[in-house]
């Protein structure tokens, strides 16, 4: 089923509470109309604002009698979920995660394929719950009497220290703001509002088992999954623009939805002054005849970026900001109407696409630490994209392409001298072959980011040996002060920064 354009809401900020408390200020780097909402159920006392593509009210919450659901992103499994309730189909997803609550309680999120952060508020509790990617982040600040939850991390720093800094086990917590917890992948936190107390319940976990099947069962299951996974993410009638490297896994993506687009496909490129993939995702384009655009970015503008990489995305991993660096320029630069952006991000953690050697046993270890390890770097926040007012989505992270991926036999992943072979093998009909045999190259290394980075560091007085560590210091110190101290992005100059760094470590 395709959705409609873009989803209800792009997040939410909520306060519930049984007494006093105020709701901070909705301060979100994501753009669009605010909507205030206030309700009194039975127990609680709800003021949220919920964040929006388009004026208007509609889709985002929901209630029910004392239940109420807030409700950012997008449910892909609607048709199941609606034969199981015996719906039609024409209610919105916060209207469908009543309608599961209802019937199998907190366990309703373990039957949702999406890309979503949920908040449900029934009684005196408040579930706070994930995706299984958890590629919607989700905090939450409880006390006793009253309990904070935003999509973003930055709005509850605003709300100032907690008076509770107390861990709450199963959940991580948040650099520098005491109290607050983020929602892991694939949770449900229940949080009983008068007491503060919370306990975890996991919706899904990635699998550690393995399938050994035949060739051509694992590539036309996995031409299948990711197929059904692209055709949900297709918007209801316009053109789809699909974010393209040329490399194997968006090039995937850009020509299953040029089979299934009526309307067309737009494919945008970005490369910088230093290195690009221009050429070979212009042969991509040609052969699927899309609407091809390139798009080129100074070095400096790129790096001049890392702050706004860091506010958006939430996180302080240096590897992670460098992946999506570039994707942050590219997004910013989609100008005219929201669009709805399909990527091919992520098709390496289950595929060990980054493991570039021949050993299998350890490929599956390299699987199962990046499975064991997304979490918490918000890789997949759509906040890189909803701070221009695009909504992205990752037809690889959807909930059944990760799990049909991450079980095949590494020899299946790794096969005949190729990195990904099952995915390009499945692909091999539809794509030039020089695409489908092309080598891995990340976009941190197609678009010359690293080597940019790296360069800065250099050119500031950094030794080769210590850059690592400076990167690490420099996102780190670009977390502090554009969260947790709300630092505006664009009044930072990473040059500046580097230069303290540098100069801290010779005293
Ligand atoms: P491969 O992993 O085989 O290189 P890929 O380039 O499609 O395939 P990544 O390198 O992992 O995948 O990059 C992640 C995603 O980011 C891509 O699938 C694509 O959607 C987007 N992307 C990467 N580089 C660019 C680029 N230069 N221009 C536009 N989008 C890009
Ligand atoms: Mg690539």
């Amino acid at each position: 089923m395709a959705q409609t354009d873009l989803p209800a809401a792009f997040g939410f900020l909520a306060s519930a509470r049984t007494g006093g408390g105020r709701i901070p200020a909705a301060e979100f780097t994501t753009r669009g109309h605010h909507t205030p909402l206030s309700e009194r159920l039975h127990a609680l006392t709800v003021d949220a604002v919920l964040v929006r593509p388009h004026e208007g009210s509609g889709g985002a919450h929901a209630t029910d009698g004392d239940t109420l659901v807030l409700f950012a992103g997008e449910i892909y499994n609607r048709d199941e979920i609606d034969d199981a309730l015996g719906s039609r189909g024409h209610a919105s997803d916060a209207e469908a995660v009543i309608g599961l609550f209802e019937k199998y309680g907190p366990h309703a999120f373990r039957l949702i394929n999406g890309r979503y952060a949920a908040l449900l508020l029934a009684g005196k509790r408040v579930l706070a719950a994930t995706d299984h990617a958890g590629s919607v982040p989700l905090y939450v600040r409880p006390e006793p009497g009253h309990v904070l939850a935003a999509t973003e991390v930055k709005v509850l720093a605003e709300a100032g220290g907690a008076i509770r800094g107390a861990p709450v086990p199963g959940t991580r917590r948040i650099r520098k703001l005491p109290g607050v917890h983020q929602v892991p992948a694939g949770a449900v936190l229940d949080i009983r509002v008068d007491t503060g107390e919370v306990t975890v319940h996991r919706t899904w976990t990635p699998p550690v088992h393995r399938r050994l099947v035949t060739e051509s069962e694992a590539l036309n299951n996995v031409r299948a999954a990711l197929e059904k996974a692209v055709i949900r993410r297709l918007p209801a009638g316009g053109r789809p623009l699909v974010v393209l490297s040329g490399g194997i896994d968006s090039s995937a993506v850009a020509a299953l939805s040029a089979g299934a687009a009526t309307a067309g496909i737009d494919t945008l490129s970005m490369g910088t002054d230093v290195s690009n993939e221009f050429p070979q995702a212009r042969v991509v384009a040609e052969h699927l005849e899309s609407r091809h655009r390139e798009l080129t970015v100074g070095s400096g503008d790129l790096l001049a970026l890392l702050p706004h990489t860091v506010h958006a995305a939430e996180s302080f991993d240096p590897e992670v900001i460098e992946y999506l660096l570039p994707l942050t320029a590219l997004y910013r630069r989609i100008d005219g109407p929201p669009r709805r952006i399909l990527t091919g991000y992520g098709a390496d953690i289950p595929l060990g696409g980054m493991h570039r050697e021949d050993r299998l046993p350890n490929l599956d270890t390299a699987v199962v630490f990046d499975m064991d390890t997304f979490d918490g770097l918000n890789e997949m926040s759509p906040v890189l994209s909803t701070v221009a007012g695009h909504w992205s989505t990752h037809p690889y992270w959807d909930r059944e392409v990760l799990e049909l991926l991450t079980v095949l036999e590494a020899g299946l992943k790794r096969r005949y001298g190729r990195d990904k072979w099952v995915l390009r093998a499945a692909m091999s009909d539809l794509l030039p072959a020089e695409t489908v045999n092309r080598p891995k190259l990340g976009v941190h290394e197609g678009s010359g980011t690293t080597t940019s980075f790296s360069l800065l560091v250099r050119q500031a007085g950094g030794a080769e040996e210590d850059v690592p560590a400076v990167k690490a210091r420099v996102v780190q110190q670009l977390f502090d002060l554009t969260v947790v101290g709300r630092v505006h992005p664009d009044d930072i100059a990473v040059e500046e920064i580097i230069g303290k760094i540098l100069a801290e470590g010779r005293r």
